[in-house]
């Protein structure tokens, strides 16, 4: 019955080989069918539509979601989806591209900080500070000794957020090398889509394996207990949606929110004509 989120959690110490990982497998969903699947969807959405504003109404607490994957892996959609319906007052998208030159004059984690969500606000990371040991990495924008340090700075910096308030979780949207073909040739073919063609992503998918290998090294030196890792098989897309809302949404409900007690009073409050 209940989606446990923790068969999809990375635990600190575990060894992850992603092509043990079935892309286009469903852990923890027991409907029958696609059909079903999409259905639960409309349902999930509107218990984080109420968390959310939950979370808004107390304002106390912080949710960042990092949510990474290969090209053409899902995020965008991700997101459409997980989030339809919430009230946008209180959540935020934050997309990280190439950085500016302004951007690149300072650390790689500028840019992010000042991205990160606030009291009662709900922030998604659409790319993040992860491409700075992903991209950065296998297209050796820095020379390794730089980036091999990051994987200790991204750690100490998810923890002082998280000490301060912030709660995190990253999501690793896993599709196959075939997937992705078929949703590139899928911009190419249909015009409403080419604009998100660009053929610079078929640089990153001629080193697949590089990446695979530089995403389980994230997913292995950066998986917390406060700042955990999910690698959520995201070949099928209306899977992808019910895991990605199930995490959200369990870990919104750990919070133990409360709306704020009300004024004094206002059992006696007569409004005017
Ligand atoms: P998209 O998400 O499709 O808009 O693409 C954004 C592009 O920006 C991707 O090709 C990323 O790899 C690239 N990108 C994001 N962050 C960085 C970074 N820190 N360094 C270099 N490239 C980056
Ligand atoms: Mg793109």
């Amino acid at each position: 019955m209940a989606f446990d989120i923790n068969a999809l959690r990375v635990k600190p110490g575990d060894k992850i080989d992603l092509s043990d990982i079935d892309t286009r497998s469903t852990p923890e969903w027991d409907g029958d069918d696609k059909d079903e699947g999409k259905a639960a969807l409309p349902v999930l959405n509107e218990r984080l539509e109420a968390l959310q504003e939950l979370l808004y109404a107390e304002g106390k607490q912080r949710l960042l979601v990092v949510i990474q994957a290969m090209d053409a892996g899902g995020k965008d959609g991700t997101v459409r989806h997980v989030f339809e319906g919430v009230n946008p007052t209180g959540v935020r998208v934050a997309s990280f591209k190439r950085p500016t030159d302004e951007e690149l004059a300072h650390d790689y984690l500028w840019r992010v900080h000042s991205q990160v969500p606030g009291n009662g606000e709900i922030t998604i990371f659409n790319r993040s500070h992860y491409e700075d040991v992903l991209v950065v990495r296998v297209a050796e924008l820095v020379p390794e000794n730089r980036w091999k340090k990051r994987f200790d700075h991204i750690v100490n910096f998810e923890e002082m957020l998280a000490d301060e308030g912030t709660t995190i979780i990253k999501i690793f949207l896993h599709i196959s090398k075939d997937e992705q073909k078929e949703r590139l040739q899928d911009r190419l073919d249909r015009p409403e889509k080419n604009w998100k063609f660009e053929e610079g992503d078929l640089g990153p998918r001629s080193q697949w394996d590089d990446y695979q290998k530089a995403f389980e090294d994230v997913l292995e030196k950066t998986s917390t207990d406060q700042a955990p890792w999910y690698v959520v098989p995201a070949d099928r897309k209306w899977y992808r949606n019910i895991a990605v809302s199930e995490i959200v949404i369990q870990t919104l409900e750990s919070l133990n929110m409360d709306f704020p007690p009300p004024e004094g009073g206002l059992d006696k409050i007569v409004i005017p004509d």
